[in-house]
């Protein structure tokens, strides 16, 4: 019998409540019934990103928002700075040369993170946007946005936020530190399948997307927002993945954006603190509360681990992309998580180092962990 622990950083476990809204009979998106769940999942978004502003959801993954967030603000030719810190930022500096974007990509030694100061060094009057995550999640590195965001309020810049994995885990007060753009995805945080995409669109975006020129056609903003605006989408919605959505926001309702937060603070630190009881180090400079990125122990084989985690036990964690192959492993703790759930991942590496005859001290993880969870 196979039992499935998810804790990759995408995906993330789906609660039952949002499974079995899946399975419901179809029903057709150009009707009332849709435009009522459709106009609730928005009003739901909004709160988790803490926006007034426009939101607009996509049929796609994460990246096709990210996409939509370069197509719909730039010109060809467009000065813009993108901050490499990892896979995700790499994507970034993709994106913005796929469009013939005049890149200043910021190269950062992958485990830390870019700070206010370098992003003002590096801003001219010339520079459109600047983009980064909030979290990194190849590196589990946090980005400081709320100090980022202070200085690109004072250009003409508009700062864009890939939030993908780190919303609901590392906060992000999207109005209130003013940051024009937020790009969100379903398969982490939010707690349902792959597959939609989202953006927070600010006043100050809009206005950069009146004059933008750059080619685009399904990402396209504007008519989004004409359809968002009455409740509707442009082409055919991911219903079922809508339905979802709906259930998960109930729970994060529920549960209280604020508890979710401190919770994956908590889940993060104890992640942490077993980790560090083994005698493992920790790779990010400044750890993300959504995934935490742990290097392997001298002389063990970082794929090997995974693969017995995943075949012998069934648990889900991610390896390290690129240089970091086989050198770390991350457990995400994002979303349907609780007490248990954690201490059964720290368990978890004790149980596969020790068949890997890695030393240390038994229980030594599971020991700490749960001495920061129950407090
Ligand atoms: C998961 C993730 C993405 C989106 O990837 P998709 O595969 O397109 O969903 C983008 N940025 C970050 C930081 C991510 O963690």
């Amino acid at each position: 019998m196979k039992k499935e622990y998810l804790y990759s950083p995408g995906p993330t476990t789906v609660p039952p409540e949002a499974l079995s809204v899946m399975g419901a009979p179809m029903f057709h998106h150009r009707t009332a019934r849709f435009r009522a769940l459709f106009g609730e999942v928005v009003e739901g978004l909004k709160r988790v990103l803490q926006t007034g502003n426009d939101v607009l959801v996509f049929a796609a993954s994460g990246t096709g928002a990210m996409d939509g967030s370069v197509a719909n603000v730039c010109s060809l030719g467009d000065r813009v700075i993108m901050v490499n810190g990892g896979k995700f930022g790499e994507r970034w500096g993709q994106i913005g040369r796929a469009y013939g974007l005049d890149v200043d990509e910021i190269m950062l030694e992958w485990g830390t993170g870019v700070t206010p100061a370098q992003i003002k060094e590096h801003l001219t009057d010339q520079v459109k946007a600047v983009y980064i995550q909030l979290c990194e999640t190849s590196t589990a590195v946090a980005t400081d946005v709320q100090g980022i965001a202070e200085v690109v309020g004072k250009t003409d810049a508009i700062l864009v936020v890939d939030a993908i994995s780190g919303l609901l885990c590392d906060e992000l007060l999207t109005d209130q530190w003013g940051v024009d753009i937020v790009v969100a995805g379903s398969q982490k945080g939010l707690m349902i399948p792959p597959g939609l995409a989202a953006v927070a669109v600010s006043k100050k975006a809009w206005g950069l997307v009146k004059k933008a020129a750059l080619p685009r056609y399904y990402f396209d903003f504007v008519k989004h927002k004409k359809s968002v605006d009455k409740n509707d989408t442009p082409y055919t919605p991911a219903v079922s993945l809508i339905r979802a959505l709906r259930e998960t926001l109930a729970l994060v309702e529920a549960e209280g954006r604020d508890t979710m937060l401190a919770n994956a603070a908590k889940y993060a630190k104890a992640v942490r603190a077993g980790m560090e009881a083994l005698g493992l180090k920790l790779f990010s400079q400044s750890p993300s509360n959504a995934v935490t990125a742990v290097l392997m122990p001298e002389g063990a084989d970082g794929a090997e681990f995974i693969k017995i985690l995943r075949d012998k036990l069934g648990v889900t964690f991610a390896s390290g992309q690129e240089a970091l192959k086989g050198k770390i492993f991350r457990i995400a703790t994002m979303g349907y998580l609780n007490d248990f759930d954690v201490l059964t991942a720290v368990a978890a590496v004790e149980h596969v180092l020790r068949a890997m005859n890695v030393s240390f001290t038994p229980g030594a993880a599971v020991r700490a962990a749960q001495e920061l969870l129950v407090g």
